[in-house]
């Protein structure tokens, strides 16, 4: 019998429990014995883990979080660290390690490759989606959900004062979460990293817009969607900048936190279920240090090196966005 192990780790994502839940099913119907090791790579360190049984996966579909908890590890990214974690995998007699995270965690998972001769086996969880290889990664839906609720509730807000609110949603260094939040929640401007120019340029533009929609609408609300890490010292110099151009009434909101939680969309929920039972169809075949993913609704592996590859937008929806950006209100 084969043991595998699974760990959580970076960011954590609504849909992990999920994931782990598969993972442990698939587990006990192939006859192996899952392990869970505590808060990412510090467990493989401490030599942190727990039994799963099946009991501990009763309710845990829709639970957000993750039971297995998650952390950052510095210790990790240097050669002692990543050899004491391998010699522990060893000690455990660990046949397979499932590493559910972002690209930092895959790059560790990488590097405990050159020490550890098990199979390594990465799953994309992070809200982010900025993993190649794979459409979606788990928690990305939920987060849109989340964040989009949080931009209708700030409209209503906006729209009984009239005023301007600009709104920061995570995503890291990718704009998917920013865009996909703005257009489904019908914002009037998203500022993305992947097609931003200067804060000149964005600000000339936001500033046309506002005038264009209040000559043509009245006094009007309107909504920015900032992806976060863009704009250069962040929402209080998009603010300040907008009242020096005579703009007043603006609100910036940072999302925040709130976007990693809650109960996981049915989404995330089918996504984690289909790569946890995938991963563990992979143990003990030739397939090692890959990422499972989905593309175009059908299960693959990727090699993990190529997973932190740039992946572009969906080029139809920032069309789409660019045309809601430039729409001319005063012809
Ligand atoms: P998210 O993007 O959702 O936050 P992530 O997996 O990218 O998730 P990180 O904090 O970047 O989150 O990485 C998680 C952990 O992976 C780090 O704390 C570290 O232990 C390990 N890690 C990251 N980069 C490397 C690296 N280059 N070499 C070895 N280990 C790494």
């Amino acid at each position: 019998s084969k043991r595998v192990a699974v760990l959580t780790s970076g960011g954590d994502a609504p849909g992990m429990n999920a994931c782990i839940r598969a993972i442990v099913i698939a587990c006990q119907k192939s006859g192996y014995e899952p392990i869970g090791y505590l808060h990412g790579y510090n467990g493989l360190l401490n030599q942190e883990f727990v039994s799963l049984s099946l009991d501990s996966t009763h309710n845990l579909i829709q639970q957000g979080g993750t039971i297995l908890h998650s952390a950052r590890c510095k210790e990790f990214t240097e050669e002692a660290g990543v050899k004491k974690a391998a010699a522990n995998l060893v000690e455990a007699g660990i046949d397979a390690l499932l590493v559910i995270g972002g690209d930092g965690s895959f790059k560790g998972a990488t590097y405990l490759s050159d020490y550890f001769h098990g199979q390594i086996i990465g799953i994309p969880g992070t809200i982010d989606n900025d993993i190649a290889g794979t459409d979606a990664t788990i928690g990305y839906y939920t987060a849109i959900d989340t964040a989009m609720s949080s931009i209708d509730k700030v409209r209503d807000t906006a729209d009984a004062f009239e005023r301007i609110f600009l709104v920061e949603v995570m995503g890291r260094h990718a704009g998917f979460l920013a865009l996909n939040a703005a257009l489904s929640s019908a914002a009037d401007y998203v500022i993305l990293p992947e097609h931003f120019e200067s804060t000149d340029a964005e600000l000339k533009n936001i500033i046309t817009q506002i005038h264009a929609q209040r000559r043509l609408k009245g006094s009007v609300s309107f909504i920015v969607v900032v992806a976060e890490n863009v704009w250069p010292k962040g929402l209080p110099a998009l603010t300040e900048a907008l009242n020096e151009a005579g703009i007043t009434d603006v609100r910036p909101l940072t999302l925040g936190h709130v976007q990693r939680g809650g109960a996981p969309v049915s989404s995330d929920r089918l996504l984690a279920t289909t790569l946890g039972e995938f991963a563990v169809s992979l143990v003990g075949t030739s397939s090692n240090n890959v990422m499972v993913g989905e593309v175009n609704s059908h299960p693959v592996t990727v090699p993990l090196d190529k997973t932190s590859d740039s992946k572009p937008l969906n080029s139809a929806q920032v069309a789409l966005m660019k045309t809601i950006m430039n729409e001319r209100y005063d012809c």
